[in-house]
């Protein structure tokens, strides 16, 4: 397999583009669409400031890598989630980003769960009582809490993520499969800003995770191999096993479910834009926007825990 550019030998061959590429020509091509998408969806500018939630994973740390080589002005945010052992996977994802930011000379900002909330989320997940996939869904609660929370104490105009194509693709998946309509219309490239909360951003929605994988090899990035120990047989784990078998006997399968989607989004498949727009109000503890009654959700939770907590301290 040759290079479509130069001719020499080909390090990837990507039968969904029908493009195949040498090393240096696919460092290239990678980092040139992310701007194409960034701009395709205006995301932002290289007059903002960009906050980059970063997980020690490959495509996170291969995002913050290459908006810093696009000369965006991208600083990192970690969450450290206090997973696994001492040592395990929560203090060597730490590292990882900690390491990545000081040979880059960038900015990190890093956030203990256990030191800013009390506990752990194994232990937050122990006690909870969410359903399943409990771990997961706390998780989720409490990133997108913090990520907010500092991207609006630092005046971030934008927050972004490394979601892949699969992560997209597998997302959507599992909504259409409940008909989940209300997850659907929130699932886009970019999510403008409301009062209270950031705007959001995935550069890298349009990438498949083998591409993800190869930049971040090809560009010797040091990222952590081993996956949470809470996704294994995790629902998207699943979806996205589905969405492979069916990109293996169509290739550019996986691309066509999410593009097709944003096209019919677009065009008012789901509703008129206008009504998409959702009652929020502050949380009275926290002050960040929520639909609930009166606290969000994360506070609910920290207040659930507590109970639990007082429970237990009494018997
Ligand atoms: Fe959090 Fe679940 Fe992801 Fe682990 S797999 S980092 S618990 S959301
Ligand atoms: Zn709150």
């Amino acid at each position: 397999m040759k290079c479509r550019t130069c001719g020499s030998k080909a390090v990837i061959n990507m039968r969904q583009h029908k493009l195949a590429l040498c090393k240096p020509h696919f460092l290239e091509w990678l980092p040139a669409q992310t701007e194409r998408f960034i701009k395709k969806y205006e995301m932002f500018t290289r007059y903002e400031k960009v906050l980059v939630a970063v997980s020690g994973g490959k495509d996170s740390l291969s995002l913050w890598n290459i908006l810093i080589k696009l000369g965006y002005q991208a600083d990192g945010i970690y969450i450290s989630l206090g997973i696994g052992e001492e040592g395990g996977y929560s203090d060597l994802s730490r590292q990882l980003c900690e390491d990545f930011s000081l040979d880059r000379n960038q900015q990190l900002h890093i956030v203990d769960v256990k030191k800013e909330f009390g506990e752990t989320i194994p232990q937050f997940a122990q006690r909870t009582r969410r359903g399943k996939n409990k771990a997961c869904s706390v998780c989720g609660l409490t990133k997108r809490h913090v990520m907010n929370q500092v991207a609006q104490k630092f005046g971030y105009d934008v927050l972004v993520t490394g979601h892949n194509l699969d992560d997209e693709a597998a997302v959507l998946f599992g909504n259409t499969l409940h008909w989940a309509g209300e997850f659907m219309l929130r699932q886009a490239p970019v999510l403008p800003a409301t009062p209270g909360l950031t705007r959001k951003g995935k550069p890298l929605c349009r990438f498949y995770e083998k591409e993800m994988a190869a930049y971040a090899i090809l560009s010797d990035i040091d990222y952590i191999y081993e996956e949470c120990p809470y996704s294994i047989g995790s629902t998207s784990i699943y979806y996205k096993h589905q969405m492979n078998l069916l990109e293996h006997d169509n290739p550019g399968e996986k691309s066509h479910f999410y593009l097709r989607f944003l096209r019919a989004k677009d065009n008012g498949l789901f509703a008129p834009p206008e009504i998409i727009k959702q009652d929020l109000h502050e949380c009275s503890n926290c002050g960040q926007p929520t639909s609930g009654k009166d606290v969000c959700s994360f506070c609910r939770m920290l207040e659930q825990g507590n109970e639990h907590l007082e429970r237990s301290q009494v018997n």
